[in-house]
């Protein structure tokens, strides 16, 4: 037993831990949770614990339905949102097959498998995501319009206000389960938030951002109101994305940056946004997977549309922020499709496995945009070469259907699960008659 593996098993006994957590996700992203006795622990680091795979999602065929969850101990942490008293802890796990090897269907399996290639020529990838979403007044009710718990807008301070105490409770939850918090405010929507992670390799990231999504939701009970990532909850208000901000390292280096480069960007910075542009309709049904992620990506609301670069620009699918003169190892990129309605697990893969490509071939960046390229005409933008992104999870399905970097990156089990979901999605999705309709048509036909 290794030396983290004696710390969680100490751990437990000095803060009289009752109750451990095993936290995996699925392959939609969707946290699942199993409960085990403390004294199970040691025999689940050495062989893992089994569980029926079969009645989680896309994990498992029926006829191989045995699994092990097999805990990582560097993500042990007590939940600070069960009180006093005796504690409960979670770990994140790994999921395995009988034999012990890694399980196929498991998403972080999928993350850490890209992940060591990238680091086989050598790279760290990190990431930095800024998470948005809104709080609302209680739970709807199906078919009602949710209510924000408030009516402020992008930054604004309001006193005593829902938003700054909400903010206030789950950062020092968050805190406490060691995830750092960089930066928080009210955004754009009513009763709509943001708060950004630190920076952290995209495996932590992933896993944070797993552990924030539960934080922020409890929080919000614990207040009487409701948190909800759904990427476009109002018509008329702007959607929830989660802009991820993006570098490679080479060793403690930042390989993104080069000094007296313009924007400080390196060839290796400028391939990598390449690739992620060649690719960003294949990895779209990914990082933007519910058919009601692309209302978000409609043209406005600070949503990209389309797919280009540009510095500073927010109208553009990347931005490459301002860069801070003498702060080289900061120097990233920001992705703005993403939302956070996303398995993080499989966005970061398939971002990664993109930009590689980009690297791996030498890819040309195209010529930057420069204005708001949702004010340019149709023609303007043809002129410029600036293509759409996918205008619909149809859309996005039929072109992921043919890429070769999905199904490699995803591999195949994921791949048939994922796309197979997603065509039920939009099936069930294309029969429903909408409020729009009946709106337009029984006044008048
Ligand atoms: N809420 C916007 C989105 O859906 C982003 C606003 C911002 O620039 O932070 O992407
Ligand atoms: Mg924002
Ligand atoms: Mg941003």
């Amino acid at each position: 037993m290794g030396k983290q593996e004696d710390f969680v098993l100490r751990a437990l006994e000095e803060r009289d831990v009752r109750f451990v957590r095993l936290w995996f996700t699925d392959v939609l992203g969707f946290l699942k949770s199993v409960a085990v006795a403390p004294a199970e622990l040691e025999g689940a680091f050495e062989e893992g614990i089994g569980f029926d795979g079969s009645a989680i999602e896309g994990l498992a065929r029926v006829y191989e339905a045995d699994m092990l969850l097999k805990p990582d101990p560097s993500t042990f942490q007590i939940l600070p949102w069960r009180g006093e008293g005796p504690a409960t802890a979670r770990m994140f796990c790994d999921i395995a097959m009988p034999d012990g090897s890694a399980s196929f269907a498991d998403p972080r399996h999928v993350l850490k498998r890209t992940l060591s290639a990238a680091a086989d020529k050598g790279f760290t990838f990190y990431t930095h995501p800024e998470i948005e979403f809104y709080l609302f007044k209680d739970h709807p009710e199906p078919g009602e319009e949710p209510r924000p718990v408030d009516r402020s807008g992008f930054f604004d301070h309001t006193a005593q206000s829902m938003g700054s105490d909400f903010r206030r409770e789950a950062i020092s939850m968050l805190e406490a389960m060691g995830i750092s918090v960089e930066f928080s405010h009210h955004e754009g929507g009513p009763g709509q938030q943001e708060i950004d992670l630190r920076y952290a390799d995209a495996l932590s990231t992933a896993d944070n951002i797993m552990t924030f999504r539960t934080v922020v939701r409890e929080v919000a009970l614990s207040q009487d109101i409701w948190a909800s990532f759904m990427p476009k909850p109002f018509t008329t208000h702007p959607g929830s994305g989660m802009h991820t901000h993006v570098s490679l390292f080479e060793g403690d280096r930042n390989a993104f940056y080069e000094a007296g480069a313009e924007y400080q960007l390196s060839k290796t910075g400028r391939c990598f946004i390449a690739g992620v542009l060649r690719h960003a309709n294949e990895i779209s049904v990914v990082t933007n997977q519910w058919v009601n992620s692309y209302k978000r990506l409609i043209g406005g609301g600070e949503a990209p549309s389309y797919i280009c670069w540009g510095h500073n620009n927010r109208s553009a699918m990347i931005r490459v922020p301002m860069y801070k003169p003498n702060k080289g190892q900061s120097t990233r990129i920001e992705l703005r499709t993403i939302d956070a309605a996303c398995n993080p697990y499989l966005a970061f893969a398939v971002i990664l496995a993109a930009g590689m490509k980009g690297i791996e071939e030498g890819l040309t960046l195209p010529r930057e945009a420069e204005d708001d390229v949702w004010s340019l005409t149709e023609r303007e933008r043809k002129a410029l070469g600036i293509e759409p992104l996918p205008k619909s999870l149809w859309d996005a399905i039929g072109i992921a259907e043919d890429s070769e970097l999905l199904a490699e990156t995803l591999g195949e089990h994921v791949y048939d699960f994922f796309l197979r979901n997603k065509r039920a999605e939009w099936e069930e999705y294309r029969g429903q008659v909408s409020a729009f309709e009946r709106d337009r048509m029984l006044p008048v036909l």
